[in-house]
């Protein structure tokens, strides 16, 4: 079953170790960090699948990583210390392929609907770690299953994920969910030189998250899209795509772009 869900931002900034400069600028995104921590391990999740923008991303296909043990750490941003380690859920994860597996044989189509592959990858990309080092503060008993995005269309991600449902509504686990998603700013490559640009993204996606239209979040103008340079509408659909047709209620916790980057932290939560 599922008992949380919740969109982060990961920008390294928001990480003590490595921002000892101006972390108080981003004040109110580690706040709510901190209290969607406490609320993550009110529900005590024994798995928690974690979808990061910055994952390994194949062509044309979904991908899971699968591992006995991860590992994050801040070695690139200059912190050598940090280090945590995170087991895989092996069970799980072998039932979400066994799901996508039978879907594909019982199909008269030469190719699976939504298609998914496996990968091993232990070293965890930033995007993943920084959420869990975050959760890790309050809450350790959980094993993770990283999850990549694609070059799929956006309708193919929300499938993708109303496919994810039926494993994880089915299993007697307590399961999280989290996309990792930067909003407007967080692709250096495509930063906006108008923030105001930026803005008017970040503004309409969290007025659609708020109010559970997700099918209007496939509308949203392309040139749009592209200009803001953000980096999580598709791991943000994966998410939505799980959850459309559960019963939840979207609390924003915070919202913020103190370095030119939005910080959404936003709980989905279950009554
Ligand atoms: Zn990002």
């Amino acid at each position: 079953m599922i008992c949380f869900s919740a969109i982060v931002p990961h920008s390294p900034k928001i990480i003590p170790t490595i921002n000892q400069e101006d972390l108080d600028k981003a004040n109110k995104t580690i706040n709510a960090y901190k209290i969607l921590s406490k609320q993550l391990a009110k529900v005590k999740p024994e798995s928690l699948v974690i979808i990061s923008s910055h994952a390994p991303i194949l062509d044309g296909a979904f991908s899971i990583n699968l591992a006995q043990e991860y590992e994050g750490n801040f070695k690139s941003f200059g912190d050598l210390i940090t280090k945590i380690q995170f087991k895989g859920d092996l069970e799980l994860n072998y039932k979400i392929r066994e799901k996508f597996e039978m879907d594909f044989s019982a199909s008269s189509a030469d190719k699976p609907d939504v298609p998914l592959t496996m990968m091993t990858e232990p070293h965890l990309d930033y995007g993943t770690f920084i959420p869990l080092y975050y959760f890790f503060q309050e809450y350790k008993d959980f094993s993770i299953i990283p999850v990549s995005h694609c070059s799929l269309d956006y309708q193919q991600h929300l499938d993708f994920g109303q496919k994810l449902r039926e494993e994880l509504t089915l299993t007697n686990k307590r399961v999280a969910i989290v996309a990792s998603a930067g909003l407007s700013g967080c692709s250096e490559k495509e930063k906006p030189k108008d923030t105001s640009i930026g803005q008017q993204f970040d503004q309409k996606m969290i007025k659609l998250i708020k109010n559970k239209k997700t099918d209007q979040i496939l509308k949203l103008n392309q040139k749009l899209i592209e200009k803001s340079g953000q980096c999580g509408l598709r791991p943000i659909l994966i998410l939505l795509g799980i959850l459309k047709e559960l019963n939840y209620q979207p609390e924003i916790l915070s919202y913020e772009a103190p370095f030119g980057t939005g910080y959404l932290v936003a709980n989905l939560k279950f009554s």
